[in-house]
């Protein structure tokens, strides 16, 4: 496993200044694009599986979180109010109560349920600036956040679909959890009380666990306030584990905020509320990511993904068109120009890179190109448009395997995977 702290440095995506403070780290360009193809990719995901996305402000009033819970069982992680007026603002520590709200700005039948609602929103957390570092420990966090208000019977199938969409996106990502963990309430800790609730949804959370044939463990201590969690869990190098991905069941808000569906029967009823994260925080996965792939990030992820290397100048206006192509296509592609070094010395400063197309005179003339995979494997001389083509489609289709159906070739690749 590779620092992600020294990485990020190193390849130029994020950084920290002493003037903004510690915990607040800003996204270089390479950094922004990661984060950028990430969100878009965690959008579709979500629109394609049913699920609305919104924007609310990463501000509320006090009173908010006191209904919520938050103030008075998590008020030691939140930053401390803000004086406006007569009122007091806090910056948020959690989406949830802003969910509630809007699902309660609306009438709901119970046709119109499960409502997901969606946001990649930015939520505060004010930890003791020992602890804070990198993209782990920060004091903003952009959060792939959701929440899923369905009738309490259909919580199992809507929580089988957030299980379905985790593992597709650590497929995509090509990362995977240490273990998945059931975090239940600890006996003496802050939480809000109706055992009744807590019985329910530990209950129902073990069904789905059994029910999805997944491996977990249980533990006690690590229960959200308002109801237990399933967490996948991460490692970072040093085996400090985190948690990337959370499913919970909240009877609690729903009740706080006095949420109601007009049922079959068309009589009020209570929805339950799920909350959901698939790849957890912005930071936090993309720590993750340089952590496991040591900069070498899948093709569709990459801040680049198509370095030409024209053999001698004479190529370049032949490597400026295809890149030019690639551009069109969407795709991230610059060209090294012989002025930027000799050919070996272009090849290794693009070695995280996860295409290197090399053009020599041959190639030039008959309009081919000659391939280099990041990972080694290089390919005979082969049609350029072919080859711009099939990168498009890999990267379109966010394939892990930068080549898919070619034998990988022995040697050690640039961008090996921890
Ligand atoms: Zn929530």
């Amino acid at each position: 496993m590779h620092d992600h702290r020294r990485l990020g440095r190193e390849l130029g995506l994020f950084d920290t200044d002493p003037l903004i403070g510690s915990g607040l780290p800003y996204w270089l360009p390479a950094g922004a694009t990661v984060r950028q193809a990430l969100e878009d990719y965690v959008r579709d995901l979500e629109r394609r599986s049913g699920y609305l996305h919104v924007h609310s402000p990463i501000l509320g009033k006090r009173e908010l979180y006191e209904i919520s819970g938050h103030w008075p069982l998590y008020g030691d992680d939140m930053f401390p109010p803000m004086e406006l007026g007569a009122e007091q603002v806090v910056l948020r520590p959690s989406l949830c109560p802003h969910h509630a709200l809007i699902y309660r700005s609306r009438e709901h039948g119970h046709h119109d349920l499960p409502l997901r609602i969606a946001e990649l929103g930015a939520m505060y957390r004010s930890e003791p600036s020992g602890s804070l570092g990198g993209l782990t420990r920060v004091r903003a966090i952009q959060l792939n956040d959701a929440h899923i208000f369905c009738p309490p019977e259909r919580i199992a199938e809507e929580a089988e679909a957030v299980l379905e969409l985790i593992r597709r996106a650590y497929r995509a990502l090509g990362i995977r959890p240490v273990r998945h963990r059931l975090s239940l309430p600890a006996a003496d800790g802050k939480y809000v009380a109706d055992p009744r609730m807590w019985r329910r949804a530990v209950a129902m959370l073990t069904e789905i666990l059994d029910g999805a044939g997944l491996d977990y463990e249980t533990a006690e201590g690590e229960a959200a306030f308002y109801g237990p969690k399933l967490d996948a869990q991460i490692a970072d190098p040093a085996g400090r584990e985190s948690t990337l991905s959370t499913l919970q069941i909240d009877f609690h808000q729903p009740e706080r905020f006095g949420l109601r569906y007009t049922g079959a029967d068309g009589r009020r009823h209570r929805p339950a509320m799920l909350h959901r994260s698939v790849i957890g925080s912005v930071e936090r996965v993309v720590a993750h990511l340089l952590e496991v792939h040591g900069g070498a990030f899948p093709a569709w992820l990459a801040p680049l993904q198509v370095a030409f290397l024209p053999v001698s100048s004479a190529e370049s206006p032949r490597a400026r068109e295809l890149a030019r192509h690639c551009t069109d296509l969407g795709l991230r592609a610059e060209v090294r120009d012989p002025r930027d070094g000799s050919l070996g010395a272009r090849i290794r400063s693009a070695r995280l890179v996860p295409y290197q197309v090399v053009i020599g005179a041959r190639e030039a003339a008959e309009g081919l190109v000659s391939l280099r995979l990041r990972d080694g494997r290089r390919l005979d001389a082969r049609p350029a448009e072919e080859v711009v083509g099939r990168i498009g489609e890999l990267v379109r289709t966010r394939e892990i395997d930068l080549w898919p159906h070619s034998p990988a070739r022995p040697g050690r690749p640039a961008g090996a995977r921890a």
